[in-house]
């Protein structure tokens, strides 16, 4: 068995909505991002998957939605990921306070954490997003620079951990104490986006209900197929159940649950989100996989009506 290449941070994110609609004008309007991808739940074709990121998709950017008009709102809770959180430069932080509060988003500064300037806000839905100012992109400008982390709640850190340490290659950056739990900070090597994860123990905390404004899980990056074998082959070694390769169509996808009860993806850089449409107009219509395509008209139906930003 080959030693697995370190990952090298957050793939994407996925979590559950309620109105798509809401949705995009939350993610697209007062945070910037892209509209990437327009397509249905590849398990439950009857459902938008809407995704978003910088303007090509890029791994470290993809924020991705399950959206339900008439979602049961969940509770964050232990067993899952509570928050992600965005990029930006720690210069950026008071302008970002001012311009969401202008747009009437709640939005409070949430002190630091490691150092480093957290504003704290809820999505439409109350999904948990989080900005954080990290000199590693100071001079970059304002906008978000794809994800900073994101924060796993489990009830006992160490079984996460060695997963992240011993198959990952994630390293040990950092413990705080917060009032009501503490704050572990992992790192993988390098500076890509989205290195960071916390994994913070919350005394008492509920168990995680899934619904809307929840996160549903959180995918790490395999460079290529190569790799995503032989860290599946490093997973099952640690024991955990991992689930054959699927086809997600913009890339391959690997699943298990990590010892914590979060649901952990691996999923391959290729080959994104230009596979099925010119990168200038990704995310302007409805792309569906090759086992769909003869549905159109039916799944288009059922899908609830969505505009674009103009
Ligand atoms: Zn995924």
């Amino acid at each position: 068995m080959t030693t697995p290449k370190t990952v090298a941070g957050l793939h994407h994110i996925t979590a559950v909505s309620g109105n798509p609609q809401e949705n995009i004008d939350f993610y697209t309007g007062p945070l910037g991002q892209k509209l990437v991808k327009q397509t249905v739940n590849f398990d439950d074709p009857g459902t938008w998957h809407l995704y978003y990121g910088d303007t090509l998709g890029s791994p470290g950017t993809i924020l991705t939605f399950f959206p339900f008009a008439n979602a049961a709102p969940g509770r964050a809770g232990a067993g899952a990921a509570s928050a992600f959180a965005y990029l930006t430069a720690p210069g950026a932080i008071d302008g970002w306070l001012e311009s969401l509060k202008a747009a009437g988003i709640p939005a409070r500064d949430a002190g630091e954490r490691f150092g480093q300037r957290v504003i704290a806000l809820q999505d439409p839905h109350g999904q948990p997003v989080e900005i954080i100012g990290d000199p590693a992109v100071e001079g970059s400008g304002a906008a978000l620079q794809g994800f900073h982390s994101t924060t796993l709640w489990v009830a006992d850190p160490a079984p996460t951990a060695r997963i992240l340490t011993g198959v990952f290659g994630y390293e040990e950056a950092g413990h705080e104490r917060q009032a009501d739990g503490e704050r572990l900070r992992f790192a993988a090597p390098g500076d890509g986006r989205g290195r960071f994860i916390d994994i913070y123990r919350a005394d008492g905390a509920p168990r995680h209900r899934p619904g809307s404004g929840t996160i549903h899980h959180i995918a790490f990056r395999a460079e290529d197929d190569a790799m995503q074998d032989s860290l599946r082959e490093a997973l099952i070694g640690a024991g955990m159940q991992v689930t054959p390769r699927i086809d997600r169509q913009y890339f391959n996808a690997i699943y298990f649950r990590e010892p914590g009860g979060v649901l952990f993806e691996v999923a391959t850089d290729p080959p994104g989100f230009a596979v099925d449409e010119p990168q200038e107009s990704l995310g302007r219509t409805l792309k569906l996989p090759p086992q769909y395509e003869a549905h159109r008209e039916e799944i288009m139906r059922a899908l609830p009506p969505i505009a674009l930003p103009a």
